[in-house]
């Protein structure tokens, strides 16, 4: 947020709880009762989800966006949770637009090092939303990997992004250079205007090499921007 909120052209906005009737589209009340036992961690969580939830609609209104939020969500399924994740703040975001009937397809790109497992779950009823979590090794083909895919996805109404950033070469995922998160930022932006007017959002998920967390966050977002 240090790097982020100093950009000329960025505007920070605070975001609101996400209201339970939105958590539960993709969460099982007991395991909202569950979460709720601890409610620092109830109150954060809400949070968090509504950052998701913030800036998918403003996305949906022509804006793109960047949800620095935590905790991450993509580990998050309809009824149990790991990873740091509590609830699914990509499928809590989409699931809202959809009811609303603002969006039909998405797609999403989820970059972090590990598969979101939780979002594929949450989402698993909705095969109109579709996501890649990519599997390459190597860098290039990583990057190659997310071209390809973009280059033939259609019937999508917004694109979204779970955007962790462990998979930074310094990071556990050991893979990808500050550049390359600009690149897919870029690779996104393109593919955003030619699908579904430009509308586009990022939502945080993983990153602990917190020294350069800021740095690449900031390259991904001036890809996309
Ligand atoms: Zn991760």
């Amino acid at each position: 947020m240090d790097l982020l909120s100093i950009q000329r052209d960025y505007s920070v906005i605070k975001p609101k709880a996400a209201p339970i009737e939105d958590v539960l589209r993709a969460h099982m009340e007991g395991h909202v009762s569950r979460i709720r036992q601890d409610d620092k961690l109830f109150q954060i969580a809400l949070l968090s989800a509504g950052g998701a939830i913030s800036a998918a609609e403003i996305a949906f209104d022509g804006e793109p966006t960047f949800a620095c939020i935590r905790p991450p969500g993509h580990h998050a399924s309809p009824a149990s949770c790991w990873g740091f994740c509590y609830f699914n703040n990509m499928g809590i975001a989409l699931l809202k637009l959809s009811s609303e009937g603002k969006i039909k397809g998405a797609f999403i790109l989820d970059f972090d090092a590990h598969t979101g497992d939780g979002t594929i779950n949450v989402l698993s009823e909705y095969p109109e939303i579709k996501i890649l979590n990519p599997f390459s090794c190597d860098r290039k083909a990583y990057i190659a990997e997310i071209e390809e895919r973009l280059a033939r996805i259609d019937g999508v109404d917004i694109i979204a992004v779970s955007a962790g950033f462990d998979s930074y070469e310094k990071d556990l995922g050991k893979k990808l250079k500050r550049f390359d998160f600009y690149l897919m930022g870029r690779l996104l932006k393109k593919a955003s205007k030619r699908l579904c007017n430009g509308r586009r959002f990022a939502i945080l998920e993983g990153g602990y090499y917190l020294k350069d967390l800021g740095k690449n966050a900031l390259a991904f977002c001036q890809g996309f921007e």
